[in-house]
């Protein structure tokens, strides 16, 4: 006896599993899958289901899969539901629960929908599968494709966070960058899948069935009651549907004792769910560039809007919009208080929870569930751009010892977004001026000496014609006070010229002194960076030969008068000894040089 039917949940077409699993050939709507519960009560075992322990096998039965020889599993799902007490403890909320779901295999809910999806598309003689992807969805298909013998085909556009693309890459997915959107890489999925007859994976019926799941779970984890509320972040309304279904299913079956209210969030760079629940409505318009740093939920077309929206609706709940910057400090706040690391797009429920705290929507007793989507390992970037970059010392304890009590990790606290905008400088400071500064904006004590070498940096930072903000004083104040480690500098360059055209060779005339030797060096290259490194190069030779395997540029704030962070790596491949050195400027090739001579420095002093 057939326990599902495969409908168009727009105008209701019965679709045989055959024809489309993805789309209606009708009306182009997204299919759903919809059950005899009868059937399925019957064959269950109600005793197991309460007593067996959390994970995505132990639903098989309200799944729409026939031959479970087609489910290979990697134990998805039975992801801890964590009392987050302190993060509570901090809005007034007793009864504030993380369902952590980055602890799945691939790091997202997703493997919960691709153990399902996988296991139809074997069902259904699948020889390759292809999918579009913002990356969790490419790295989960893709691990599992690999694991059932699947060529796995993947469209990502470009620029997709390193973490997500790593692991698609290491399970050896077919992976094309799509210059353009989310949206454009599922049309050309859509394309592919039928020009070439490969399943079409991502964001349809027999996933959002997967990840049904996270609602039984966070029933049982609840001692078989339901939340009043499951707060989670909505791209294509995949997941949050998925979630509203399951919850539904275990009332409807008497497992749980009411409909929690669903809370879909978005952003304002991408947020068509949130735009037309306040228009009361389940069709919503597309966004056509998503812009916002939680990269999963930057679907401009959500596939699933209409159920998603319905779900909303049905269950009195809400859609709502929290800025990337509440995002960030939510993802922090979560860390902190919560002892959870969620991506950024993860962290999109804490940051809605925080906003409805602040605006009195939520009782201190609510029993509030959010999801936190995916892993913060795998992206990153996001966090590493937001927290100021930890200082490097010599192995040496006098320097950590400094370190600790000047209190020099306060420092780097202060290199905040904010920090950027506030200018401290707009006129050259004196020594006494700058040395108050110092105290008062940065709160650490440093000597006079160093004072004297922050004011001559600060002056040819201001050479260039640049006012001094608070980050760029930072900056200034941790490069000195890294630079005093090195006592007996061998390089000191003591200005320079450089030549660069459109078709000519770049040349570099460089005044250093080198063992305290003043000499004049030439050199043409490649470029600017390249002429100078290579002058700089053959003056040292015989002293020190230093080989860079590593030249990263950082442009810190949006404008081209922005200062500049040059990060290197030298190896002085004789010695074996490696240095990582760090400068700004305002000046590209003023930053690339002090970085070097720093790096020459440091290695020269490990040498003595
Ligand atoms: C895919 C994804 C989402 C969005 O889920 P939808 O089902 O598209 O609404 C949210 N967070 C993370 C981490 C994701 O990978
Ligand atoms: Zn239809």
């Amino acid at each position: 006896m057939q326990r599902y039917t495969l409908k168009c949940y727009d105008c209701g077409t019965e679709h045989d599993e055959q024809q489309s699993v993805t789309t209606c050939f009708k009306c182009g709507g997204q299919l759903e899958v919809y059950y005899d519960y009868e059937a399925i009560t019957d064959r269950l075992n109600v005793q197991a289901l309460k007593t067996a322990p959390v994970s995505a096998m132990k639903y098989l039965p309200f799944y729409p899969i026939d031959n479970y020889k087609n489910v290979y599993s990697l134990q998805e799902g039975g992801t801890p539901l964590i009392h987050a007490k302190k993060l509570g403890e901090s809005l007034g909320l007793k009864q504030l629960f993380i369902k952590n779901e980055g602890l799945n295999p691939t790091g997202v809910f997703k493997d919960r929908g691709t153990l399902v999806e996988i296991a139809k598309a074997r069902e259904l003689g699948a020889t390759a599968i292809c999918l579009a992807s913002t990356g969790n969805m490419a790295a989960s298909c893709a691990a599992y494709a690999q694991i059932v013998g699947l060529p796995c085909y993947v469209l990502v556009p470009q620029g997709t966070p390193v973490g997500k693309l790593a692991q698609t890459l290491i399970s050896g997915a077919r992976v094309i960058q799509i210059r353009g959107t989310y949206s454009d890489c599922a049309r050309l999925a859509q394309e592919m899948a039928k020009r070439f007859g490969y399943y079409l994976a991502g964001d349809y019926a027999f996933r959002a069935e997967g990840q049904k799941s996270q609602g039984y779970e966070i029933v049982e984890q609840l001692f078989w009651k339901s939340p009043d509320y499951v707060v989670c972040p909505v791209g294509c309304g995949t997941n949050l549907h998925g979630i509203g279904k399951g919850l539904r299913e275990y009332l409807d079956l008497g497992f749980s004792d009411k409909m929690p209210r669903l809370v879909g969030v978005q952003t304002p760079g991408c947020n068509p769910i949130v735009d037309a629940y306040k228009r009361g409505t389940n069709q919503f318009k597309s966004v056509a560039k998503p812009n916002t740093l939680a990269s999963a939920i930057a679907a401009g077309t959500p596939l699933d809007g209409h159920k998603v929206l319905d779900d909303i609706f049905a269950s009195e709940g809400f859609a709502m919009e929290v800025t990337d910057d509440q995002t960030i400090a939510a993802q922090l706040n979560m860390m902190r208080l919560g002892g959870v690391f969620g991506e950024p797009s993860g962290a999109l429920g804490v940051a809605a929870v925080e906003q409805l705290v602040s605006e009195g929507k939520l009782k201190a007793d609510d029993t509030i569930v959010v999801i936190v989507t995916g892993n913060g390992l795998k992206d990153p970037k996001t966090p590493l751009d937001a927290l100021p970059e930890p200082p490097s010392i010599e192995p040496d304890f006098g320097e950590l010892e400094s370190f600790i009590e000047n209190k020099l990790y306060a420092i780097h606290e202060q290199l905040t977004p904010k920090a950027k905008q506030k200018v401290v400088f707009k006129t050259l400071p004196d020594q006494e001026q700058l040395h108050k500064v110092i105290t008062k904006e940065l709160g650490i004590e440093v000597n006079e000496h160093a004072v004297t070498e922050i004011l001559a940096e600060v002056h040819s930072f201001m050479d260039k014609g640049k006012t001094v903000s608070k980050s760029d004083l930072v900056m200034i104040v941790e490069e000195v006070l890294d630079k005093q480690a090195v006592v007996d500098p061998l390089l000191t360059i003591v200005d320079f010229e450089i030549n660069t055209s459109l078709h000519h060779q770049a040349t570099a005339k460089i005044k250093v002194t080198i063992g305290g030797e003043d000499k004049q060096l030439m050199h043409s290259g490649v470029g600017p960076v390249d002429a100078a490194i290579s002058a700089l190069r053959d003056g040292l030779d015989g002293k020190l030969m230093a080989k860079l395997t590593d030249y990263t540029v950082n442009i810190l704030t949006g404008d081209i008068d922005a200062t500049v962070e040059v990060k290197m790596t030298l190896v002085d491949g004789k010695r074996n000894n490696k240095v990582v050195s760090r400068a700004t400027s305002p000046d590209v090739i003023v930053a690339s040089l002090k970085a070097y001579e720093k790096g020459i420095n440091l290695l020269w002093a490990k040498i003595k």
